[in-house]
């Protein structure tokens, strides 16, 4: 591990493509040794979120104070008044515990995190079987008001179309199939197979 050199593990899609479970998977594979990016947010805990797990959740005058102070890497306004963004320190820890980094994040800022390192990221997007079943997968998740839904719905078509501009596309139609080319993809790119 002496000349341990960190990787950055971008997956982007449309919310409810299921990418969060495809991160959560790899993360628990060892051999990976890899680390979440906790973004910083600015929208409200769901249920089961932690502080500090999930997100670090911060006040919209903390987040665009953070902004001012050149603190992210990337950041965007996902969803009106919800920010999200990577901040410099989060990739400086993790590296620091000689750990890669995997990143859960939307189109924009998975690109732009690719453009910053584009020595050491392999952009993943994870699309989804179809709209439709984006909706109904939104709509089973339930965490979200029928408005934030279609917010998120009426977002998806557009991040769909960025897709060719990532270095990987995983299909997510059948869970099993997708967490086994995301197993290969990241086995790949850290050179296990050589
Ligand atoms: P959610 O509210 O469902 O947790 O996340 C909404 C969207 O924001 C998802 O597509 C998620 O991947 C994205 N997101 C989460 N963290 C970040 C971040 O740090 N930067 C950017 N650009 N998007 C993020």
């Amino acid at each position: 591990m002496k000349d341990f050199k960190g990787k950055l593990f971008v997956f982007s899609a449309p919310s409810g493509s299921g990418k969060t479970t495809i991160v959560r998977h790899l993360l628990q594979q060892e051999r990976f040794n890899l680390a979440f990016s906790i973004s910083a947010t600015s929208r409200e805990p769901r249920g089961f979120e932690k502080d500090g797990e999930d997100y670090y959740f911060i006040s919209l005058r903390d987040f665009k104070n953070k902004i001012k102070e050149d603190a992210f890497l990337e950041w965007e306004e996902v969803y009106r008044d919800n920010f999200y963004g990577t901040l410099k320190t989060e990739v400086e820890r993790i590296w620091s515990q000689k750990k890669h980094v995997i990143f859960d994040i939307d189109v924009v800022g998975g690109l732009r995190i690719k453009k910053k390192f584009p020595e050491n990221t392999l952009s993943v997007f994870v699309k989804p079987p179809s709209v439709d079943e984006l909706k109904i997968r939104l709509k089973k998740r339930s965490t979200e008001s029928e408005d934030k839904i279609n917010m998120r719905i009426a977002k998806a078509s557009v991040e769909l179309a960025t897709a060719p501009q990532f270095d990987k596309i995983i299909k997510n139609y059948d869970l099993e199939v997708a967490l086994k080319e995301a197993e290969a993809l990241m086995s790949d790119y850290l050179g296990f197979n050589k």
